[in-house]
């Protein structure tokens, strides 16, 4: 792993992700190295064009104190967007921790979302905050799989567990299904076993781009041969997603689910 200092002009920077108006990203890269990151083209731009994505991580160092919470108050905030906020080394480092404890105060919505377990190390401050929710990624029960896909991210019942803890907190958390691996993903799965925790779901798709398509396709043809037809024309034709988005609209409606599906192919969102 390679680790580097940097030094940040910014840390809080404007957002064009729909319904976002900020991202707090306190680390580029992430160790997390997911086969299907889309943030991997943060490479281009932070000169690791020849560095793995998940082998690198730059730690910024940032005067934490220059944060002003009341900046952005009415405003919401995202934690993270091109890494993950509790990417292992955050453990050391504790980027995350010193951007929440010098954001105390503010009145902007913050939007926590992590694949990680070390999220419940931070509880005493997301308490302190008006309006916060803590959510997991998840896309898979499987063990086996998701050490294939998230190579240094939680187990998926790890995850779960910290969820539980977190809500039990009396922190407002959500479950972020994603990205779906179209008929391998056990999505209702996932439901059921989280529905104890909280009562807010949300979707996306696997979104196919130029730098991944050929490790998931690698992957499909080694665990999944029997899928490799199905995903060559899901990579190509979008419309075969509406299936899948009835299917969730379908489950969750039946069982009174808050559901939010964010599959992009020409963008949109729907919370029912
Ligand atoms: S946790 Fe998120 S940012 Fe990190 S590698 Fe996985 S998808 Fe990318």
């Amino acid at each position: 792993m390679i680790i580097n200092k940097v030094n940040a002009k910014s840390i809080i920077t404007k957002s064009n992700i729909p319904g976002i108006d900020f991202v707090i990203n306190p680390y580029i890269g992430c160790q997390h190295a997911c086969i299907y990151c889309y943030a991997e083209f943060m490479k281009r731009f932070t000169g690791h064009f020849g560095d793995s994505w998940g082998e690198f991580l730059d730690v910024k160092n940032y005067n934490w104190e220059k944060i002003q919470p009341e900046k952005y108050n009415s405003k919401s905030l995202l934690l993270s967007s091109v890494t993950d906020p509790y990417t292992p080394l955050e453990a050391k480092y504790e980027n995350t921790r010193h951007v929440l404890e010098n954001l105390v105060g503010t009145k902007a919505f913050v939007q926590i979302l992590t694949k990680s377990s070390l999220v419940t190390r931070d509880i005493d401050l997301f308490k302190q905050f008006d309006n916060i929710e803590v959510g997991i990624s998840i896309n898979s029960l499987d063990d086996e799989f998701v050490k294939k896909i998230e190579p240094r991210a939680s187990k998926p019942l790890d995850r779960l567990d910290a969820l539980k803890i977190i809500s039990e907190s009396e922190i407002p958390t959500y479950v972020f299904i994603s990205p779906i691996f179209p008929r391998i993903s056990n999505w209702q799965a996932i439901i059921e076993a989280s529905l104890s925790i909280t009562n807010d779901f949300r979707f996306e798709n696997l979104n196919f781009r130029g730098h991944n398509i050929s490790r998931i396709m690698n992957l499909i043809k080694v665990r999944y041969p029997e899928l490799v037809e199905y995903y060559d024309r899901i990579r190509r034709h979008y419309a075969l997603w509406d299936e899948i988005e009835e299917d969730i609209k379908k489950y969750c409606s039946t069982r009174k689910i808050r559901h939010e599906i964010d599959f992009h192919h020409g963008g949109f969102s729907k919370i029912s």
